[in-house]
């Protein structure tokens, strides 16, 4: 990261620190012609609410990870403030614009039209009543407001605690979190078994960033991550939802996914495609894992948007066929048997994520088109075509394909140049199939073969 390293070597070429009397000693502080941030950068919403707030006569700083990819020369995420208001001074402040939210971390949402700047009011120490932690050492609720020098220890990484002053535009480094940037460093802030246990999360959090970052894990942060996977088992499904979709919506899913593998956590999301990963020949399913990832890392970055129900639909789709042939070869009609099996991978991975309804059932939509989209002939391609879930599901062939379905390409083909057509040529090209109609699907193997070795499965199983 020769850039990164440059930009970041100009802070400490600068003048010296300036130590200012309402920090601790060892806080540094850069003032504005030290650091590369600049306003123009930050996004003007968060740049109104950290000036609402201080003319309301408040402190408000930008900090996490606005602050650290500016200072990486990424264009951040959001953009996080965090001042000394209460949430209800915030409200007062934004009035109708304000909302408070959240139980276990209470914080003030403020509305710009669609956009919404979250606002955190700094964490403190423990008085014994509004920290709540349960046997384990999680934190259930925190509540407990304090200082700005209080806040750096509630934070996560050294290289997310850097705080950006609006009053004078400063930035405030409490935990070395500069020195770790510029070594391309993630630190825990604190014990790391301590802040692992306090919030399992972290340790996926890691995984993400030294993924987007390009960073390396440090040695005592990094260590835990082998042993205490089993938290995450404690987190819940919600939550993870929320998680696993920022981990594989970064961009660098790919990366992250094997991370994951690599400390063995992949298995406390997924423990179903985990277990087929372990039991891997000849590439599946793991080559099939890594074209969806490969896909959508490649639409995140061309800023195409992206539908969870891929993804799961992807990491699930060999535990449900193999389910699916279990119940095939107990004598369930191909229809019973594909149902069946979704419900069974559906509410096993549930509980781990969550899956919202909405993308449950897309995923059910792109497994069950797999066996539809090969029966295209007459007025069924127009209507497969018409289905809101056509265009995943044929990118779900693509994936199939690339992961080693070749006898999946005249399909794909077909589609792709199906879509190429106008309306007209395209009842005259679905029509030309027509003879494909008394071609008799291949079977698949029964259950009990080697289910990696097979290379195709299409066709056979009609849902419709
Ligand atoms: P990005 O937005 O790019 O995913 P981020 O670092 O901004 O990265 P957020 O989830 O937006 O991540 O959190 C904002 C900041 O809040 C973090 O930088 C960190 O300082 C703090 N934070 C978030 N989650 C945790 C956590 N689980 N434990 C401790 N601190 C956290
Ligand atoms: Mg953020």
């Amino acid at each position: 990261m020769p850039g990164i390293l440059k930009k970041i070597t100009r802070f400490f070429s600068a003048t010296a620190p300036l130590v200012t009397a309402e920090v601790k000693p060892s806080a540094l502080r850069l003032s504005r012609d030290q650091h590369g941030i600049s306003r123009k950068a930050i996004d003007n919403s968060a740049l109104d609410v950290l000036y609402d707030l201080k003319r309301a006569g408040y402190e408000a700083y930008l900090v996490g990870g606005g602050v650290r990819d500016l200072l990486l020369g990424l264009e951040p995420k959001d953009f996080d403030i965090v001042t000394n208001a209460k949430p209800e001074q915030v409200k007062d402040v934004f009035k109708h614009r304000c909302q408070l939210i959240g139980r276990r971390f209470r914080l003030a949402h403020v509305r710009f039209g669609r956009q919404i700047v979250e606002v955190a009011t700094f964490r403190g120490e423990d008085d014994g009543k509004e920290r709540q932690q349960d046997q384990t050492g999680r934190l259930i609720r925190d509540n407990v407001y304090g200082t700005l020098e209080e806040d750096v220890w509630r934070r996560d990484f050294t290289v997310n605690a850097l705080y950006y002053d609006i009053r004078d535009f400063s930035l405030v480094d409490h935990v070395n979190g500069l020195a770790d940037l510029k070594a391309g460093q993630l630190r825990l802030i604190g014990d790391p078994s301590t802040r692992y246990h306090e919030d399992p999360v972290r340790m996926i959090r890691a995984v993400r960033f030294a993924a987007k970052l390009g960073f390396n894990i440090e040695a005592q942060t990094e260590k835990p991550l082998f042993e205490l996977g089993r938290l995450l088992l404690d987190v819940s499904n919600a939550r993870m939802f929320d998680e696993v979709i920022k981990l594989f919506h970064s961009g660098v899913g790919l990366e992250v996914f094997e991370k994951l593998r690599h400390y063995d956590l992949f298995k406390c999301l997924f423990p179903l495609t985990d277990a087929l990963l372990a039991s891997e020949q000849e590439h599946f399913p793991r080559q099939l894992v890594i074209e969806a990832l490969k896909s959508t890392d490649n639409r995140v970055r061309e800023d195409k948007p992206v539908n969870p129900a891929f993804l799961f639909a992807a990491f699930l789709w060999e535990p449900m066929m193999q389910r699916r042939d279990l119940h095939l070869s107990a004598g369930l009609s191909p229809q019973d048997a594909f149902f069946a099996a979704c419900n069974d991978v559906i509410e096993q991975q549930v509980k781990r994520t969550a899956i919202p309804k909405r993308f449950s059932s897309q995923v059910r939509d792109i497994w069950n088109l797999q066996f539809r989209l090969p029966k295209r002939f007459g007025p069924k391609a127009a209507q497969l075509r018409a289905h809101p879930r056509f265009r995943a599901a044929y990118d779900f062939i693509g994936i199939r394909l690339a992961a080693g379905e070749s006898e999946l390409a005249e399909l794909f083909n077909w589609w792709t140049e199906y879509q190429e057509k106008d309306p007209v040529a395209q009842v005259a090209f679905a029509n030309e199939i027509r003879p494909m109609r008394d071609k008799k699907p291949r079977k698949r193997k029964p259950a009990n073969r080697n289910l990696f070795r097979r290379k195709s499965r299409d066709a056979d199983g009609e849902m419709d």
